[in-house]
């Protein structure tokens, strides 16, 4: 606990998460209130997973991606630094849920959401940003990055997924770059990932374009 012992201070609004009490201290009392305040952050701490979580894959989702994008950028023009943005979607997925099933298909993106976590570095993020797609944002340099990006692709080709025991074999699309920092907004690096990624579905999926 922190426990600051304040003189003449007025009565004034605290925020849910802080509490005091007025002398002579009341150990009994004191303790309740603690326990209280402990509840409160916790429930916070919950909630603020809660928001920025996929329910499904329990990688973060659109809106932490967002964010952490935003603050990336805004170091990275202080500071400088690379940023990566990497968009990945799975080929012909909504073949796995017409052939299997639709918790199958569920299944797979689960699975999928792991095998990226596994694959990232420290400080990297994933998350689920749609459906069957998946975003990236990684720190190094986009060309250094591509040889792992190639082998995360030649991995999840080569892997299948074992679920309700069928084997699935399915390729995924990545479209990557590197967001300069001097762009006028986040808005055109989005959509410059985006034109990579479908340039990859276009030319036949199962492919990194960058
Ligand atoms: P492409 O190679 O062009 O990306 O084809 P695709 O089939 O992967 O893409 P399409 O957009 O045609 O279909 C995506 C499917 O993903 C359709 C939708 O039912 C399915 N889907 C979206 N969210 C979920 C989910 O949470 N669970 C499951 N099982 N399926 C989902
Ligand atoms: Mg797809
Ligand atoms: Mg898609």
């Amino acid at each position: 606990y922190e426990i600051l012992v304040v003189t003449g201070v007025q009565t004034c609004a605290l925020p849910i998460s802080l509490d005091y009490i007025r002398k002579p201290l009341n150990l009994e009392l004191c303790k309740a209130r603690i326990e209280v305040v402990l509840r409160h952050r916790a429930q916070i701490r919950r909630l603020e997973s809660l928001s920025s979580t996929d329910a499904l894959t329990q990688v973060a989702n659109r809106r932490y991606l967002d964010d952490f994008l935003l603050a990336e950028w805004r170091r990275a023009q202080r500071e400088g630094g690379n940023i990566g943005l990497i968009m990945i979607d799975i080929d012909y997925f909504k073949r796995i849920n017409d052939r299997y099933s639709h918790s199958i298909g569920d299944d797979v993106l689960i699975q999928l959401a792991k095998l990226l976590t596994n694959h990232m570095r420290e400080n990297d993020i994933v998350a689920r940003i749609g459906g069957e797609e998946f975003s990236m944002i990684i720190s190094q340099p986009l060309c250094e990055a591509k040889k792992g990006l190639e082998r995360l692709r030649r991995l999840v080709e080569n892997t299948p997924i074992i679920s309700d025991k069928h084997e699935i074999f399915f390729t995924i699309s990545i479209g990557a770059i590197e967001v300069n920092p001097q762009l006028p907004s986040l808005e055109s690096a989005l959509d410059a990932a985006d034109t990579c990624l479908y340039a990859a579905k276009r030319s036949g999926r199962n492919k990194i374009i960058t």
